[in-house]
């Protein structure tokens, strides 16, 4: 039991993680830990990964949502609004083609 089991005096490394939506979050690991090939992004709780061109894909079910990340979305509203009035004026287009939809 000398020094290095107080975990002050343990050395440091600081990795990087990426997640779906672009987050950067660093995450200290002690130098003797293994660090892993994922973890979960600490900004919206998406799996992040160390490689930063190829983050993993955003599970369709989001496991928690932060305060930051529905104040986001709520910001995105008139957005969702654009996206919705394209949707509803090709549905009346193809409506009007005679194409069944649903
Ligand atoms: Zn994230």
């Amino acid at each position: 039991m000398g020094e290095a089991e107080r975990g002050d005096a343990a050395p440091r490394q600081a990795v990087t993680y990426f997640c779906a939506r672009e987050h950067r979050s660093v995450v200290p690991f002690s130098t003797e830990a293994q660090v892993p090939d994922s973890w979960d992004c600490p900004k919206c709780g998406l799996p992040a990964s160390l490689d930063s061109d190829n983050p993993p894909p955003a599970p369709k079910i989001e496991p928690y949502k932060t305060h930051l990340a529905y104040v986001k979305e709520r910001r995105s509203d008139k957005e969702a609004e654009d996206i919705l009035d394209e949707a509803l004026s090709l549905l009346r287009t193809r409506r009007k083609s005679g194409d069944i939809i649903f």
